[in-house]
């Protein structure tokens, strides 16, 4: 059983994380500054082998004791929230991820960073591979979360090659389930809460940029494989079933029983017009493969929402 530490604890990925790694029977440590984070998803892992640390990973970062493993999630992550914390945004990425590199080097310990789809950018290459370099704007809206990711991957493969550091870089793609955040501003969160309230379900743009939803479970076990796996490159971890954000519209509607109906507002800037992982890797290296289908992923993150909103 292994000693590890999460960082992003508090959020929806890193919760799922520390839920999961607790199950299995290690000791986690999780870490946040509740920045986008949530103190009510570390509170329901209380009773188990787990501590929570309330710091910020852009200083210092000190653990007593041995470390076996570290996942470091933490990141605003909604565009919504790097748009309204662009310089938190790009130091978490890069000095939290320096931090977070120095404290696996100095435990010995193995290190998986959460990189992201959006290091591809706007990609010209679809679906995409992990060789593909990506279509990024650095200085655009997005670029603060983008080019944060696209350093901290570089910094993890110098801290590998450098100092021989055992690190892990998964790029995570949309993925959807409860504890996301009501107010995230994400497609899923702001589509459901919408259709559950009867208000008007708001498509940017035309709808027709595509995304893959990948069900949070799927996820978190396919980041726990690539952990315990020899691979050093990036790998995609992500659902390639894709669908029109219009599409995903109408099923939330339609399965929600809602009154809604759709309106369309502008486009973000740089919004990516497609998007889908190549799995190849994952399938090849992991043997991963999702397995929940989105309309089976839709009913906990329903239930959990209803829930939220009181509905
Ligand atoms: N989107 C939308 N309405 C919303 C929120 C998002 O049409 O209320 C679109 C957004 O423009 C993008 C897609 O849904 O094309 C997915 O956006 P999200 O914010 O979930 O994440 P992204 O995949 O862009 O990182």
């Amino acid at each position: 059983m292994a000693r590890v530490l999460v960082t992003g604890a508090a959020g929806f990925l890193g919760s799922h994380l520390c839920e999961l790694l607790t199950d299995r029977g290690h000791s986690v440590i999780g870490m946040d500054n509740l920045l986008t984070g949530d103190i009510r998803n570390v509170e329901r892992l209380s009773g188990r082998d787990y501590v929570f640390v309330k710091h910020d990973v852009t200083n210092y970062i000190h653990v007593d004791g041995p470390l076996d493993r570290i996942y470091h999630f933490a990141s605003p992550a909604s565009p919504i929230d790097y748009l309204k914390l662009p310089i938190q945004t790009l130091k978490v990425g890069s000095l939290g991820t320096h931090n977070a590199l120095g404290l696996a080097k100095a435990k010995g310990a193995r290190i998986l960073i959460a990189s992201t789809s959006e290091v591809y950018g706007d990609p010209l290459v679809h679906p995409q591979r992990e060789d593909y370099w990506g279509n990024v704007n650095c200085v655009g809206p997005r670029g603060v979360y983008d080019e944060a990711k696209r350093f901290a991957e570089a910094m993890v493969m110098a801290y590998h090659r450098y100092h021989g550091v055992q690190t892990r870089i998964v790029r995570i793609f949309n993925t959807y389930g409860p504890r996301m955040r009501v107010e995230d501003g994400r497609a899923i969160p702001a589509f459901l809460s919408q259709a559950l309230k009867n208000e008007d379900v708001t498509v940017f743009g035309d709808g027709s940029q595509t995304r893959s939803l990948c069900y949070v479970s799927d996820l978190i076990e396919g980041i726990t494989r690539l952990m315990e796996s020899d691979e050093v490159n990036p790998v995609n971890v992500g659902n390639p079933v894709e669908m029109t954000i219009r599409q995903l519209a109408e099923t939330i509607i339609s399965i929600t029983g809602s009154s809604s109906r759709i309106v369309t507002r502008p486009l973000p800037m740089d919004d990516p017009k497609v998007r889908q992982p190549d799995i190849t890797r994952a399938r090849a290296i992991l043997g991963w493969e999702p397995k929940v289908a989105l309309r089976e992923g839709l009913e906990p993150t329903i239930a959990y929402f209803r829930e939220r909103l009181g509905i």
